[in-house]
């Protein structure tokens, strides 16, 4: 992984990968799959495919091969530090991008020697790519980050690289809400540099010769739930499959793979999946007790601590981010809004005394005549903006109204359930329990074979 190691220490990349090794699979590392085309013609009954995305896009821009010495591609760059062949860089350093991958260049090049290092992007500060904590933690790093500068030129001077040329922009929406950068007419702007990391995003690499279908975007086409190939016996999973996303997406992917793999080498239909298993649990233990902690504490979220800066740039192992002391875990931990807990509504309990509608903080229980949801929304006690958020809708009840809760406010605190004299709310915990692959995944008896 690119990821650098003062975020994602080795030690928990040689767990995670314990895990897999104990399983007992058969592991041959440092060697490279040259040509997929190759490696099908060898008929291994399935392979799947999690070769990320490692190519970095490059910038095609007058006085690029000029200076090609001095220009890196960021996440190539990345990789050769995190293998220790790269050691340090110059004290001036743009790095171009807004994206995580830009975020990491810029603090790794601190950590190598850049006194000077600053962050140039196309798009305005609020609407880059990389995630608000990244960029806080660049800035807090001495990092500037210089937005709307379009990079028309690198400088040099005696084969060596010297600086680059950016014009100002600004973003414009047309009617259809679609960005476009639009030059201000301001004068061209030229920052020294010694060095330049290119980060303006990956495209992933997978030969195009091995009988594998690709779509107009140059990702493999593939079935997003099997994650199956055009290929059958192909899939992927992680960057290489949809693009490049995170490690979470990448572990999910990888097990939605495998669930197909194993239905694949069953003769079984890829797409008659097990659903999840879900399990929902009453919480309740008195009148006024909960087996969850339902109070909820209004606090901001509180600040992961940070290692000293100073000792953090001199050397690149150092993790960044402390974690809590236990006293801030627990604070931080009472934030939850226990979503895991359910509001569980019982059309048939309910004698629509309005108890729960007056006791609850957030407004979020209205009983109304049913309705199409845009109207409704609109009708509630506080209005249900966000369209995204689903409401709880029951069936009819004695008056022929409705009750109708907006998921988006409820703060799962549990009042509507000790408030009710019938019972007819109750906080169930709810636990999701993800199929796996495994004689667990496959159909029963032979129901879902696929026809031969
Ligand atoms: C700089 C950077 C920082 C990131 N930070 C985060 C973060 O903080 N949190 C987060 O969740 N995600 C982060 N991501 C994204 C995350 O790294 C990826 O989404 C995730 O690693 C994808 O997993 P993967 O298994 O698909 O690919 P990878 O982790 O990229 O693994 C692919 C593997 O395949 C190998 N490989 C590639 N081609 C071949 C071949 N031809 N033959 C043999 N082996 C091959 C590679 O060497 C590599 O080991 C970051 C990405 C980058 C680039
Ligand atoms: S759990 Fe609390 S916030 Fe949610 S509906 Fe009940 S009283 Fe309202
Ligand atoms: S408190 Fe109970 S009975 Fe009364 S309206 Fe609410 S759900 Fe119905």
């Amino acid at each position: 992984s690119q990821i650098p190691r003062f975020r994602l220490p080795e030690e928990v990349i040689d767990e995670e990968t314990g895990y897999i090794l104990r399983l007992g699979v058969e592991f041959r590392g440092g060697v490279r799959i040259e040509s997929m085309q190759q490696l099908l013609a060898e008929h291994w009954d399935a392979v799947f495919v999690g070769s990320g995305a490692p190519r970095g896009r490059d910038l095609s821009l007058p006085g690029r091969d000029e200076a090609a010495a001095q220009i890196h591609i960021g996440i190539d760059w990345l990789a050769s530090v995190s293998f220790g062949h790269t050691t340090h860089i110059g004290k001036r350093v743009i790095v171009l991008g807004g994206g995580n991958t830009a975020m990491d260049c810029c603090r790794t090049s601190r950590r190598l020697g850049g006194d000077d290092v600053k962050v140039i992007v196309r798009s305005p500060f609020d609407e880059m790519k990389a995630s608000p904590w990244e960029k806080e933690d660049a800035i807090h790093e001495g990092i500037p980050i210089l937005d709307c500068l379009v990079p028309k030129a690198f400088l040099h001077a005696n084969g060596k690289l010297t600086g680059m040329r950016f014009e100002k922009v600004r973003a414009v929406r047309d009617e259809r809400g679609r960005r476009q950068l639009v030059p201000t007419g301001e004068p061209e702007q030229v920052f020294d540099c010694d060095e330049v990391l290119v980060a303006v995003g990956q495209d992933p690499w997978i030969e195009r010769n091995a009988g594998i279908a690709f779509d107009e975007h140059g990702m493999p086409a593939l079935d997003a739930v099997t994650l199956q190939s055009s290929r059958p016996e192909v899939f992927f999973g992680g960057d290489a499959a949809l693009g490049p996303k995170n490690i979470i997406w990448a572990v999910a992917q990888g097990h939605a793979a495998a669930i197909s793999i194993d239905k694949y080498l069953h003769g079984e239909d890829v797409h008659a999946r097990p659903p999840p298993g879900v399990t929902l649990v009453s919480q309740k233990m008195g009148i006024h007790e909960w087996t969850y902690d339902n109070e909820v504490a209004p606090d901001a979220r509180h600040k992961v601590p940070w290692h000293d800066i100073n000792q953090s740039l001199r050397n690149i192992k150092v993790e960044v981010e402390l974690g809590f002391d236990a006293k801030t875990a627990w604070k931080e931990a009472q934030r939850c809004l226990n979503c895991d807990v359910q509001t569980v509504f019982s059309t048939g309990q309910c004698i629509e005394c309005d108890a729960c509608v007056d006791i609850c903080p957030t407004d979020c229980i209205t009983f109304t005549n049913n309705g199409v949801e845009a109207d409704l929304r609109t009708r509630l006690r506080a209005p249900a903006r966000h369209a995204d958020q689903d409401l709880y809708v029951s069936g009819n009840l004695k008056t022929g109204r409705v009750m109708v809760k907006d998921e988006d406010v409820c703060l799962h605190c549990g009042l509507c359930a000790e408030r009710c004299p019938t019972g007819a709310w109750d906080m169930q915990k709810f636990l999701l329990e993800p199929a796996r692959a495994g004689r667990a995944c496959r159909s029963h008896h032979g129901a879902q074979k696929k026809a031969a």
